[in-house]
């Protein structure tokens, strides 16, 4: 049997049967694992002699799927993850046989409760001398990438998709002294800027994929500390593709910045450029010339409102940037008017709309996917309301009486579209507005959906619906796919769709709004 030379053994918490394993990377430079959950844990780590690996178990957390094993080489030649039992997540690290580690050394920290990182001593022991080198490359040059678990996912990628709206990060951690300070990100025309203080960071970027197989650019911003001003909330919000934003105090001593940034299938690649004062992010392909030494213009963040904005949140990205910029233009200040989205789920009570296959009604399926809707754009601090909240008899005027005395922004109608049952082959998405103002937030809207959740597209058409005609404020009518249809019903009775489908019509609702509506 194998010998165990137990360290850093910690207590274990309830298990909570939801809590999933969200992300993990080992980083062969730092020769550090981390791992990230959805909810807090209390990892037990252990040390196995024989063969030789660590082995991390997660209480109360759980693996999406049977994931496989990943090979890093070097002094960890694997990394395997697994379900243990039916609450606990085991991942095991398997170790060269030649690396002579001392379990005194190993280190486990949690960044946050949820955030944990196990460092490993150097691997100058090993025999495989690759492992030690860290990079100290010079910026924009490109190490080797931090591990990117890119095995095959079991489950349909696109189920397995994280939610869009996740929330930014920032964890920060006391640093005595570093040449740099990241003071925020602003988000301008071109691009993103990150103004800096104090010296020129050493920087080193990664491209990778999450375990969910999101797209993610790791910038590394060497002997760089997190200003105390920069928040979660001061990060941009859904722009440019970006629907994560995790800003980290990575190492305290020596002192490093590690943003994570999440790209979604319609963000491009980026570049990362040092310039005077800050830090570019620009499109992949971008000429030089184009970007400037600071920018020209700063697209302030559309969330500033009083009603989401902490009273001690961040300055916006112009007060931010004291950096050595010259001449910030004066940025035009942030919209205080309310935005309020009304959401209006068709049909409810005694009219089903349409009923397709398997008995499966319209009514119900659009419910589903408003509330989803609803919950993800409140997370975003946008205010929502519903034409109806349940399975409620509602005609059409006062659908639209609803709309007007809450003074809605925009109006968006959600329904579920159907044919004869003889007709199983039609199946897709449609888009419909009346007025002008409208063919813009439905034509945002049905781009953001068919980008987001695979379907066929029947397009963006006008057409004279009530709700439409008769609501002053832009509106849309989004059919989701049809009830009759044998490729999308299935979809449509499935409710991890029915939430991804509400988050990409939420998304889409965004980017009209940040789209200058
Ligand atoms: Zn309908």
């Amino acid at each position: 049997m194998v010998s165990i030379a137990g360290v850093c053994l910690f207590g274990s918490l309830p298990a909570k049967a939801t809590a999933r394993l969200q992300a993990w990377e080992f980083d062969t430079g730092q020769n550090r694992f981390m791992f990230t959950t959805d909810s807090s844990v209390q990892p037990r780590v252990s040390l196995l002699l024989q063969p030789k690996r660590l082995v991390i178990d997660l209480p109360g957390i759980v693996t999406d799927e049977a994931v496989g094993n990943q090979f890093i080489g070097g002094a960890v030649t694997a990394v395997r993850v697994m379900q243990a039992d039916a609450r606990t997540t085991r991942m095991v690290l398997e170790l060269d046989p030649s690396y002579s580690l001392d379990p005194r050394q190993v280190k486990v920290w949690g960044m946050t409760s949820h955030q944990w990182v196990v460092q490993l001593p150097s691997a100058t022991q090993t025999a495989t001398a690759a492992m030690t080198a860290t990079p100290k490359a010079a910026p924009k040059a490109s190490p080797p990438p931090p591990s990117s678990p890119s095995r095959p996912s079991a489950a349909d990628p696109a189920s397995a998709l994280p939610p869009l709206l996740s929330r930014n990060q920032v964890t920060h951690a006391p640093v005595s002294r570093s040449a740099t300070v990241v003071q925020g990100v602003q988000v301008t025309q071109e691009g993103f800027f990150m103004p800096i203080q104090g010296a020129a960071p050493q920087i080193q970027v990664y491209r990778t994929r999450n375990e969910h197989q999101v797209r993610q650019l790791v910038i590394d911003l060497l002997d760089a500390s997190i200003s105390q001003a920069l928040s979660p909330q001061s990060l941009p919000q859904g722009r440019y593709g970006i629907h994560h934003w995790a800003v980290t105090q990575f190492s305290t001593n020596p002192p490093a910045v590690r943003l994570i940034l999440n790209l979604d299938a319609a963000s491009p690649d980026w570049q990362v450029s040092l310039v005077s004062g800050g830090i570019w992010l620009t499109p992949m392909g971008m000429p030089a010339s184009q970007i400037a030494t600071a920018p020209t213009t700063v697209v302030l963040p559309m969330f500033n409102s009083a009603q989401t904005q902490p009273a001690q949140a961040a300055p916006p990205p112009a007060a931010i940037a004291s950096s050595p910029a010259p001449q910030q233009p004066a940025a035009p200040q942030p919209s205080r008017d309310r935005i309020v989205v009304m959401l209006d789920p068709g049909h409810g009570g005694a009219d089903p709309g349409a009923v397709g296959i398997g008995g499966l009604r319209e009514k119900d399926v659009v419910l589903a996917v408003s509330h989803h809707t609803a919950n993800a754009l409140q997370a975003q601090g946008i205010a929502v309301q519903m034409t109806r909240q349940s399975d409620q008899t509602l005609d059409l005027q006062p659908r639209v009486d609803i709309a007007e005395s809450a003074n809605a922004t925009i109006f968006v109608s959600i329904h579920a579209n159907a044919i004869s049952m003889q007709r199983p082959e039609v199946n897709g998405l449609e888009t419909y507005y009346f007025s002008d103002a409208g063919h813009r937030l439905a034509s945002v809207l049905h781009r953001r959906v068919l980008g987001t959740v695979a379907m066929n597209d029947r397009g963006v058409k006008q057409a004279r619906f009530f709700v439409l005609r008769r609501t002053s404020m832009p509106a849309a009518l989004i059919e989701i796919g049809f009830v009759t249809g044998a490729t999308d019903a299935p979809k449509l009775r499935d409710p991890q769709w029915q939430a991804q489908m509400g988050q990409a019509i939420a998304q889409g609702i965004l980017d009209y709004i940040q789209s200058g509506r």
